[in-house]
């Protein structure tokens, strides 16, 4: 069956020659399907509306393999850098069933876990996907309020999606797969405050979801190829709150916020907030284990918005203090 690789991917499994600006820890596969996605998100090149070519998801373009070639030969011992194998699902009405022949592949021919990223779905199919080996799920609700999620992926766009009916299936998806073997990614740069991302990431962690940050990325082609991305200061308060939140159980309290809803002041010891900010953690690619989407919203030349790794933290870990400053006293 066809299917469609992100190039780093492709790159990775030996496929197509090519130099890799960092690892890829995850094999990173698409559905494929010859239309536009059924919904309409405006900041994504598969949206119905949307000029761009389907080859091509954010900033990254998938090419489109027989799925027995992608995987011809491979085995998890000559890869053993990776750690997982994410699948991004388009939305269309077979997808369920074209999602489950490449999991069983997937399973025949590798023992990483799975991560599936979908459209919300019903309890049944949630179900089944856990019982043919998904590892994780993920509904990406992209936008940290309803108002927003309306503008960019609802009604305002004429897309398929409510935003009550997402943390619903977020909801069915965390009893069925248990809490935080459920994910959702969260665009900062859609037009939210930083007081309502924290908002949305304390409201995720309180149902078992994890969430995996993005920087919205402009591309051409889609609706909101005139919006700037984020401010990276902005985006690095909230890769440190994410951090606080997820792993350091920073309670809501912690958090001060400006009149505009910036993060003013975070209450936690002056040696605590520092020991965290140098050890990098924060400013990694966030979501799934092992997921490290290198340079899906970033161009290799910066600026980088989520690190695919450690020691490409460590290198900028002086310019990364100099954004945060405010936050170090
Ligand atoms: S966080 Fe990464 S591995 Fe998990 S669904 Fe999103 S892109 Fe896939």
């Amino acid at each position: 069956m066809k299917i469609r690789a992100s190039i780093g991917s492709v790159i990775k499994l030996g496929k197509q020659p090519g130099r890799l600006a960092a690892e890829p820890t995850a094999i990173y596969l698409m559905t494929y399907h010859v239309a536009k996605c059924e919904a309409n998100c405006a900041f994504c090149t598969q949206a119905r509306s949307s000029s761009t070519t389907t080859e091509r998801l954010s900033r990254i373009t998938w090419p489109e393999f027989e799925i027995e070639k992608l995987f011809e030969n491979y085995s998890d011992t000559n890869f053993k850098s990776l750690q997982r194998i994410c699948v991004q699902a388009v939305n269309y009405r077979n997808v369920v069933s074209d999602v489950l022949k490449i999991v069983r592949y997937l399973k025949k021919v590798s023992k990483l876990p799975i991560s599936l990223s979908i459209k919300p779905l019903p309890e049944k199919d949630i179900k089944t996907l856990l019982k043919e080996g998904v590892e994780k799920i993920c509904f990406p609700v992209d936008a940290a309020t309803e108002k927003l999620f309306n503008k960019v992926k609802g009604v305002e766009v004429n897309g398929p999606y409510d935003f009550e009916k997402h943390l619903t299936s977020l909801q069915t998806a965390v009893k069925i797969f248990g809490p935080y073997n459920v994910t959702t990614h969260l665009i900062i740069g859609l037009g939210e405050s930083e007081k309502e991302a924290v908002d949305f990431m304390f409201k995720m962690k309180k149902k078992g979801v994890n969430v995996g940050l993005f920087a919205f990325t402009p591309l051409k082609g889609t609706n909101l190829q005139e919006l700037k991305p984020p401010l990276k200061e902005a985006y690095r308060r909230l890769q440190l709150a994410r951090c606080l939140i997820f792993n350091e159980n920073t309670s809501i309290n912690q958090f001060i916020f400006d009149e505009e809803g910036r993060i003013k002041n975070i209450l936690i010891p002056v040696e605590k907030i520092n020991r965290i900010i140098v050890s990098g953690i924060p400013f990694l690619t966030s979501g799934c284990p092992g997921c490290n989407r290198p340079y899906y919203n970033e161009r290799v030349s910066g600026p980088i918005y989520n690190y695919p790794s450690i020691e490409l933290v460590k290198k900028d870990i002086q310019k990364i203090k100099i954004e945060l400053e405010g936050l170090i006293k």
